[in-house]
């Protein structure tokens, strides 16, 4: 069988792992199951991932079996359409302590402090900065700002949560004076209100930040997500979520919050009324095992809150990682590792509307493939600070309409440009002279970028 991993080799030793990629099902019943609709089990996903714990490496034939049925069921459930969203990428600091070690994003926090004299390559923005970004964007026609930042040690909920953790004594709470840093990030908070602007859609703070708001108070997860939501916040993205599995997150990011508190922080946001994402990042120490409990997780959350909007599978780029500079890993998922996680997600999460192709993970042409192995959503524009500057330069990790339009139907299927939600949506006639966003609170059909 191929990149089962049952063990992994951390400069601290070997780690065995509990959960193994092995079954008493067979392909050909779990296969089944998938084809009439089913709700499937943890072992049938394993199989169905492997394609046959009876084999030992991909079966080809079989995995072609997977995909069929996953895009089958995707034309069941929504049909022929490819969703995408004209957002913004705002995030407001680089610095973090945390030290995950599939992250190459962060930059260590010391090196934001007044006294360290380096350039270190990584930014924090304040909340007028951020306005001003995300104001710039609105008159371009995005829909939604999407944040997502490091743990920056100064950043509290709010005026309270300040004061609370000033005047603690606690040294492991992971906080220092915003004037310790040569820029303050202020409060979430005061981030949340500056972005939310003009009726924007406000998509930020993962259960990982929602932990770091209420760090040294008893305050519930519904409490520090209800005054996010008075700040401005409108939903939650599911990411940090990496493998809900334990034993897989004591190795890749030990820093951060386990499975229950993730679950117990996700739940707390739709309590309050917030919509939200999943997502799963794979391919890096995990096996087939975790990848089937971590969607496991995602269902049965889903079948608690019914708020998960859509699941977003992650393929772990593994360059310039830690666990790839420490030789606990070699590289990343295969191709059809890949397309089979798509595949399986479509078939498992029977009650998750929406699967997302990332086209910045997958690329251009991998990430079009994947709308015919059970995905039906291809992400957003991804505008960000740096291309609304250099507009009409290098446009970087921005995606036009005109792109998306023309990607879309060239594989036979229907763009449609869709708010954060799903529940507003606008087919996009293709033949039009040109291409913009139309939802986007000050949209008017003109091109984010000229
Ligand atoms: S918490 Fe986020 S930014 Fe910080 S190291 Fe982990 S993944 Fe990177």
């Amino acid at each position: 069988m191929p990149d089962v991993s049952a063990t992994v080799d951390t400069p601290d030793g070997t780690v065995e792992f509990d959960h193994r990629p092995t079954t008493d099902q067979s392909f050909e019943n779990a296969l089944a199951k998938a084809r009439d609709g089913t709700r499937l089990t943890v072992d049938d996903a394993v199989e169905l991932f492997t394609t046959g714990t009876d084999r030992d490496s991909i079966d080809h034939r079989r995995k072609e079996q997977v995909l069929e049925a996953a895009d089958r069921r995707r034309a069941e459930v929504v049909g022929d359409e490819v969703t995408f969203v004209a957002n913004l990428n705002n995030n407001v600091t680089t610095a973090c302590n945390t030290g995950c070690l599939f992250c190459n994003f962060k930059d260590r926090s010391e090196q934001f402090r007044s006294e360290y004299q380096e350039d270190h390559g990584g930014f924090t923005k304040t909340p007028s900065e951020s306005r001003e970004i995300v104001r710039d964007a609105l008159d371009r026609g995005i829909y939604e700002v999407c944040s997502v930042s490091g743990l920056h040690p100064a950043l509290a909920l709010d005026d309270e949560h300040r004061e609370i953790l000033e005047a603690s004594d606690r040294g492991d709470l992971n906080y220092r004076s915003p004037g310790e840093y040569e820029k303050d990030p202020a409060t979430y908070c005061e981030q949340l209100s500056a972005m939310n602007v003009g009726g924007v859609h406000v998509h930020s703070m993962t259960p990982e930040e929602a932990y770091h708001a209420r760090r040294g108070t008893d305050w519930s997860y519904e409490e520090v997500f209800s005054r996010l939501q008075d700040a401005g916040l409108d939903s939650v993205p599911g990411t940090a979520a990496e493998i809900l599995v334990d034993e897989v997150r004591d190795v890749i990011c030990p820093g951060k919050i386990r499975t229950d508190e993730w679950l117990e922080a996700m739940e707390a946001a739709a309590s309050v009324g917030l919509d939200m994402t999943s997502t799963m990042m794979y391919g890096h120490v995990e096996n087939e095992r975790h990848r089937a409990l971590h969607l496991q997780r995602i269902r049965d959350l889903q079948d608690r809150t019914g708020a998960i909007t859509e699941f977003v599978p992650l393929s772990f780029v593994h360059e310039e990682t830690p666990l790839y500079e420490r030789g606990m890993v070699e590289s990343g998922a295969t191709v059809d590792e890949d397309e089979l996680l798509i595949a399986v997600s479509r078939l498992f999460l029977d009650n998750v509307d929406h699967i997302q192709s990332s086209w910045v993970k997958y690329g251009d042409t991998q990430g079009l493939k994947m709308l015919t192995c059970g995905a039906d959503d291809f992400m957003g524009t991804i505008l960000s600070e740096e291309i609304t500057k250099r507009a009409g330069g290098d446009y970087g990790e921005f995606r036009s309409f005109q792109e998306y339009a023309d990607m879309i139907t060239a594989i036979g299927r229907t763009p449609v440009e869709r708010s954060t939600d799903y529940e507003q949506r606008r087919v996009i006639d293709s033949d039009a002279d040109v291409l913009g966003p139309q939802l986007g609170p000050r949209a008017d059909g003109t091109p984010l970028i000229e």
